[in-house]
């Protein structure tokens, strides 16, 4: 039998396409990241052979787990959860080709530390706290650009894009304040014009709001549920980060 992960997927990467057409979007603009957090190899290997290659975990022990089963098929792996200065070894070790969670200096710098080091570069995204919800992680939006200032000057890190975790509502309209927030954010990073800076990528929208995001301008979806199916810990085990 058909297994369910391939069905989702079609099912997600015709809307995704469908929502990219009615907002007059170029459906190649925006890319399907897989949020594998939970999801075990196996499950992970039958998108992987399916042709889907971007997946994100959110806790370093994961991507460290899963490492091995997962190294023989071409893919890229991103990292989407919120990351301890002491945990960054592990992510230059498992190929990590992008961080989507800087929202710090001192992390920043700690990791450009490490890359100078390994001689390595990193892809990064800057993570904006866009819901203002004190649980929520991410750098406040007004304080963005003077991180972003900062942080272009370690070599060793490059910035991409911004990334956000929208409002978790059933009110459309607020999940979609957060995300015009992070696309008036581009906006203002890219009129600033700094040197070594592209705002290329937007990375925001999950299982329950891509569609939003992707009006708003999104440029990575990050779907995890509505492709692997529920998971058994709430997200707040993932975003409050005191289990890491
Ligand atoms: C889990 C997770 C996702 C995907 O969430 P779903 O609702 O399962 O699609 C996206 N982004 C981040 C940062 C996540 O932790």
């Amino acid at each position: 039998m058909r297994d369910i992960i391939l069905d989702n997927l079609e099912v997600i990467q015709k809307k995704i396409k469908a929502c990219c057409i009615q907002n007059h979007r170029d459906p190649k603009e925006v890319k399907l990241l897989l949020a594998t957090k939970t999801v075990p190899p196996d499950r992970i290997q039958i998108a992987l052979s399916a042709g889907y290659t971007c997946i994100a975990e959110n806790k370093v022990q994961e991507l460290r787990e899963k490492y091995d089963h997962l190294r023989n098929i071409p893919h890229h792996s991103h990292f989407i959860g919120h990351l301890q200065t002491n945990k960054i070894k592990y992510i230059l070790q498992h190929d990590v080709s992008c961080i989507q969670s800087i929202d710090r200096l001192d992390l920043a710098q700690k990791l450009n530390e490490k890359l100078k080091a390994n001689n390595q570069f990193m892809d990064i995204l800057i993570q904006v706290n866009t819901s203002k919800e004190k649980s929520k992680f991410g750098v406040a939006p007004d304080e963005t650009i003077a991180l972003i200032r900062q942080i272009v000057n370690l070599e060793n890190v490059r910035i991409k894009g911004l990334m956000t975790i929208g409002l978790f509502s059933t009110n459309k309209e607020k999940v979609r304040e957060c995300f015009r927030l992070l696309k008036n954010l581009q906006l203002a990073i890219i009129k600033a014009d700094i040197p070594h800076v592209s705002m290329q990528e937007l990375s925001m929208g999950m299982s329950g709001d891509y569609e939003i995001a992707i009006a708003e301008g999104a440029t990575i979806v990050r779907i995890g549920t509505a492709i692997f199916g529920a998971r058994i810990y709430p997200d707040s085990y993932y975003w409050n980060e005191t289990h890491a």
